[in-house]
């Protein structure tokens, strides 16, 4: 077994330790590259700007960190092209499928950063320039494994002209077109091997010999080498792109617009959705997946059945641009439901301010349908996905709407994923998320931690103490960090670190982040000033735990800070991951 993941730098004890073991295979595996070219690592991937590249690491390591292979890709920004410099897979401890794995992920990296597909040198399989039968051997292995891949040889150049005329084994250039089939024009490509040449191979190329290989491009659109290994003939598929996207699944509630309490003084309005959507939709981030319809039998399998119902009846008899609010809760004899429904809401509500009108409980379902949807498609190998909804969810109990929400999508998706394994749920909103540890109280399969303002200053008063721990089974299962009303932004860092912590202790399966950007600075619900750096961190924090993590969006109600938090957030948290998966590549890791 071996995971790949990416890494970023060298900050982390493990990722120090995986650049080292990586900067000892150079050694052995590439005699002519010197010390100072191996100790560079680091360095180019903490400062993409000073190199004009941006580096891309991943390594294949198993689980005790011994790394089994690694792969370096640049994505040369100003060009807006992929080079692959290293692909190794270490030969004494090579596992099956190792190589494979890192080149398909080099694949979705490129792809991602640009449409200009992917280039990188190759020794060649000719016998006329290779002189070494061993070394012709491995040549002719590596140059049959990406012709499955669909890359080839660049022809009709004179790229693998030796610098000096007793140089045996110059490269070829290799351009993997990704799966685009896309042709790549004349001018582009020399500008593509100009800049290779120069940038990497400078001190050592003469400028007359760069002007030389450039000049001899002479095909418009430029051609690759016909197939030399795989045959159509032979049936052995050329695989495709894996299905495991490196982007992030995005569900945006279609249906929000028609909740809308224009009440004044009701933050939870449908803008929020709007200035998060348009934010994060240009960083090319996401890729939008339409919400699909699911049984109410998901939302019943965590509320009670008869809440479920009276929200459906009651909000469908409510006339057209009316609200009700609850205002009378039964203290005593809660086994007689007030007859009357409008009365009988303070019967399944907590609270005053949140209304049932006739389209609560459409958009609260449609809510749920979205998590569902982007939980399919963590099942289907998306790292991360995000359920972009309102109204929220997290302070909605098993018979209890309240605080903008009426249907806990969360829980909805922690109690769907938990058929699959353990999960964690992370509750990062300003305020308690009451719904989840009622729901899960019991429970030691789903992990519920939040981290919020204290009761006794904020919603919901009556819970979120640190003495609520769980029940049963589910006792130690349930961690609440209610902090104080003024704190500053490393204070706040340091525990959500804790509560990372513990959800590694806990060993999910799959992480499910409540997401609320009221902890942000002047939003009007909350105390705190979180800032965007602060969310990027903690997206990143979040991101480096490895897991496959879904993220639903809760409150949040400062609209003119959300957008831009929540980019930050996200690009934090795509950062920080890590790609897991197993020789099968099966995608949940
Ligand atoms: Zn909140």
């Amino acid at each position: 077994m071996f995971r790949i993941r990416r890494i970023y730098d060298d900050t982390l004890p493990i990722n120090k330790d995986a650049i080292a073991q990586i900067e000892q295979i150079l050694r052995q595996q590439f005699n002519d590259l010197s010390e100072a070219e191996i100790k560079i690592l680091p360095e180019q991937l903490r400062n993409p700007l000073k190199y004009r590249f941006r580096s891309i690491l991943f390594v294949a390591d198993d689980n005790k960190g011994r790394v089994k292979g690694f792969a370096l890709l640049y994505h040369v920004v100003d060009l807006n092209f992929c080079y692959l410099d290293f692909l190794s897979a270490a030969p004494q401890r090579t596992g099956g499928g190792i190589g494979g794995a890192l080149y398909e992920n080099v694949r979705e990296a490129s792809l991602h950063f640009s449409g200009e597909g992917l280039f990188f040198e190759c020794l060649p399989d000719d016998p006329k320039l290779c002189s070494d039968p061993n070394v012709l051997k491995q040549n002719i292995a590596r140059l049959r494994f990406y012709e499955r891949y669909g890359a080839r040889p660049v022809c009709n150049t004179a790229y693998e002209t030796p610098l000096k005329p007793e140089d045996d084994c110059p490269p070829y250039l290799v351009w993997d077109d990704l799966g685009t089939n896309k042709s790549l024009r004349r001018e582009k490509a020399q500008a593509i091997v100009r800049a290779i040449l120069e940038r990497k191979y400078g001190d050592v190329c003469p400028q007359d010999y760069v002007t030389m290989v450039v000049n001899s491009f002479r095909d418009d659109p430029i051609c690759l080498r016909a197939p030399k290994y795989v045959k159509k003939e032979t049936g052995l598929p050329i695989p495709q792109m894996p299905s495991k996207a490196i982007k992030i699944a995005l569900v945006i509630n279609d249906q929000h617009d028609i909740h809308h309490v224009r009440e004044r003084g009701y933050v939870e309005a449908p803008v929020r959705i709007h200035s998060i959507m348009k934010e994060i939709l240009a960083t090319g981030l996401f890729e939008k997946v339409e919400p699909r319809h699911f049984s109410e039998k998901h939302i019943k399998a965590v509320h009670d059945p008869q809440f479920v119902d009276y929200l459906k009846k009651v909000c469908a008899n409510v006339p057209p641009n009316k609200s009700i609010y609850p205002y009378v809760f039964p203290l005593r004899n809660a086994a007689r439901p007030p007859k009357e429904l409008p009365i009988r809401a303070g019967y399944f509500c907590i609270d005053t301010f949140t209304p049932l009108n006739q389209n609560a409980f459409k958009a609260a379902k449609r809510a749920v349908d979205c998590v569902l949807t982007a939980v399919e498609r963590i099942l289907k190998g998306h790292s991360i996905a995000y359920a972009l909804v309102r109204p929220p969810g997290h302070h909605a109990e098993y018979r209890a709407f309240g605080g903008f929400c009426y249907f806990n999508s969360v829980a909805v998706a922690a109690n769907y994923l938990s058929s699959f394994g353990k999960v964690a749920i992370l509750d990062i909103d300003y305020h308690h998320g009451n719904g989840q540890q009622n729901i899960f109280y019991n429970r030691a399969d789903v992990l519920t931690i939040s981290i919020h303002g204290h009761p006794s200053f904020a919603y919901p008063y009556f819970s979120g103490f640190a003495d609520e721990i769980g029940e049963g089974a589910g006792k130690g299962f349930n961690i609440n960090y209610p902090l104080s009303e003024h704190l500053d932004n490393q204070q706040y860092r340091k525990v959500l670190e804790k509560a990372l912590k513990q959800i590694q202790k806990f060993t999910p399966q799959f992480l499910i982040v409540a997401l609320g950007f009221d902890t942000a600075k002047g939003d009007p619900t909350g105390s705190w000033n979180l800032n965007a750096n602060d969310f990027e961190v903690h997206g990143r924090l979040i991101g480096a735990l490895g897991y496959p993590v879904m993220v639903v969006q809760e409150g949040g109600y400062k609209v003119r800070s959300l957008g831009n938090n929540a980019r930050h957030f996200f690009w934090g948290l795509w950062k920080g991951f890590h790609w897991y998966y197993n020789g099968q590549n099966n995608g949940v890791g």
